[in-house]
């Protein structure tokens, strides 16, 4: 399987991914390889659309826990909005404050088939709605305010061709 990681541009992020059916080796084996990949490229996030698939789930680890997040849902958004600086694999290079809720309260499966439903905070509930988001084909640059955006246009605009380009010669990735 040719996974790369796709960049803004690439229509496989702005799509609503749909549901992973059943858990078996060779899915298993995939969430190994991104599992490398996410942190081969320093990130702290990898969600499937970002390397060409259109399913739900991601890849977390927020320092504490390394966290495989299949079929996610937000239950509940939790306590005061918060701002922090939040990057991207696929938006290389850009880093913008963005608001978002500090908690969530979550339910989704892990690798192993179990149904996890925790209460995330800070840091970590930061990191699953960054990648909750790119399940629902929202990237965080469509979060921070106008006038941030505007000073990174043409980066992003960069960024889109090649991502283009990629999109182009990879296509989308198809798993069953
Ligand atoms: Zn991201």
């Amino acid at each position: 399987m040719d996974l790369k990681v796709r960049l803004i541009g690439d229509p496989v992020l702005r799509k609503k991914a749909t549901k992973i059916e059943k858990i078996d080796e060779s899915f298993l084996e995939l969430l190994e390889i991104m599992t490398n990949m996410m942190y081969r490229e320093d990130g702290v996030g990898l969600a499937a659309p970002q390397v060409g698939i259109s399913k739900r789930f991601f890849i977390m680890d927020d320092g504490k826990q390394l966290r495989k997040v299949i079929n996610p849902e937000i239950i509940e958004f939790l306590g005061e909005e918060s701002t922090f600086e939040e990057g991207c694999l696929s938006i290389p290079g850009i880093f913008l404050n963005v608001k978002r809720p500090e908690g969530v309260k979550v339910k989704y499966t892990n690798e192993n088939g179990e149904i996890i439903e925790e209460e995330l905070h800070e840091y970590t509930a930061r990191i699953f709605q960054h990648e909750y988001d790119h399940l629902e084909g929202i990237l965080f640059i469509d979060k921070v305010s106008t006038a941030s955006k505007a000073k990174v246009k043409g980066k992003i605009k960069e960024l889109m061709k090649e991502g283009k380009r990629i999109a182009k010669e990879l296509g989308e990735v198809e798993i069953k």
